[in-house]
């Protein structure tokens, strides 16, 4: 998400984003997505919706905040360091004025409704992915319903079950996600050649019977990230991501969404071993829970390595270590979940000298004019 506290500038660790912006950022580029057929849009609109999406409320949807930063780590009500408006990081029933409370109803449903679009070639495409049904019209006006299983993003299986009104021969172009390197598709069992075309979908015309079987696997993998915070001095960090989602270390929440546990183990530096950022991080995965509200107890986490710093950011001007971490205590392992499920949270890291070594980090962005 872009930054937009109403003071603009770069991303940083500490600076916000509004909740109707999240709705507006999502709805922007769907339309893109709409009239350029390009699914990079779409890969935005998921990241933003996975991530950003669900951070906009409380697990109960009864609150919500009117800023999300990339790190929380204090209350922020008040002093609140973004922006004006003191309690804007606290999750309140509204907040005054009401352009994030209305606008937050947006989300959930513009990404639903545009999960499939109509193709100019009288076929569907799916666009954005997760479990859903859809009925709509293909070919010469034959009624087509698709129903998808899965726990995308959360596992990496699509499964789809075409059921044509009568047999029909349309296109379905099905949506690569563009972090996704080495897709797998199958009609029926048949395996089908899942390269993406320019825009990144896969075209599958054929004569469309009821019940026929799509299954899809987008394969996720770890990647690190690494800049500069040009907040903060040019501050390294990193982030890391897993297929469409954003990975935070937790800060939880003991009792409601403005309420850290002070006890909680966050001042981390992200470290790595081995010869890229990825290596030694490993995703464990268990069963979706019955109810979802995006829950600390996150079905995914993954374990990656951290070093305990002296770190103290102050509450009315929060910032990263301006330098990376050079000594330190030995690494430990620390369990990241998805930015999501948190309330609390790092998600942009201070980071260890062999971080900074294996990014390539560049130098930090001279402040240019006024
Ligand atoms: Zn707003």
């Amino acid at each position: 998400m872009p930054v937009a506290d109403e003071f603009y500038g770069p991303t940083g660790a500490f600076r916000a984003t509004e909740t109707c912006d999240v709705a507006g950022y999502l709805w922007s580029q769907i339309v893109l997505l709409s009239v350029s057929g390009q699914g990079c849009m779409a890969d935005r609109a998921e990241r933003a919706f996975f991530n950003a999406g669900p951070a906009t409320v409380a697990r109960d949807f009864k609150t919500h905040v009117y800023f999300q930063s990339p790190n929380r780590v204090v209350d922020g009500s008040p002093p609140c360091p973004h922006g004006p408006g003191a309690s804007g990081c606290s999750y309140k029933l509204s907040h005054m004025p009401l352009c994030c409370t209305a606008a937050l109803n947006r989300i959930v449903p513009n990404y639903v409704m545009h999960m499939w679009m109509a193709t100019y070639d009288n076929g569907l495409a799916a666009t954005h992915y997760g479990p859903c049904k859809v009925s709509a019209l293909a070919a010469d006006r034959v009624r087509v319903e698709i129903v998808c299983r899965t726990d995308y993003p959360f596992n990496e299986v699509i499964e789809m079950s075409v059921n044509p009104a009568r047999e029909a021969t349309f296109p379905l172009s099905l949506r690569i996600p563009g972090w996704c390197k080495n897709a797998e598709l199958s009609v029926n069992g048949t395996g089908v050649n899942a390269a993406p075309d320019a825009k990144g979908f896969v075209r599958v015309e054929r004569l469309w019977k009821q019940g026929d079987a799509i299954r899809l696997r987008f394969p996720m993998s770890v990647s690190v990230a690494a800049g500069r915070d040009g907040n903060a001095q040019g501050a390294p960090y990193a982030s890391v991501s897993y297929g469409p989602l954003l990975f935070a270390l937790p800060i939880p929440d003991t009792q409601g969404p403005n309420t850290p546990n002070p006890a909680a183990k966050w001042k981390y530096a992200l470290d790595a071993e081995g010869e890229t950022l990825d290596q030694g991080m490993t995703v464990e995965r268990q069963p979706m829970p019955a109810k979802w509200d995006w829950p600390l107890a996150s079905p995914l986490t993954l374990r990656a390595k951290g070093v305990a710093i002296d770190w103290n950011p102050a509450p009315d001007a929060p910032r990263l270590p301006p330098e990376p971490i050079a000594k330190g205590k030995p690494p430990e392992s620390i369990t990241l979940i998805p930015y999501g499920s948190t309330k609390f949270r790092v998600s942009m890291f201070p980071i260890t000298e062999r971080v900074f070594k294996l990014s390539e980090l560049k130098e930090p962005p001279q402040p240019s004019g006024k």
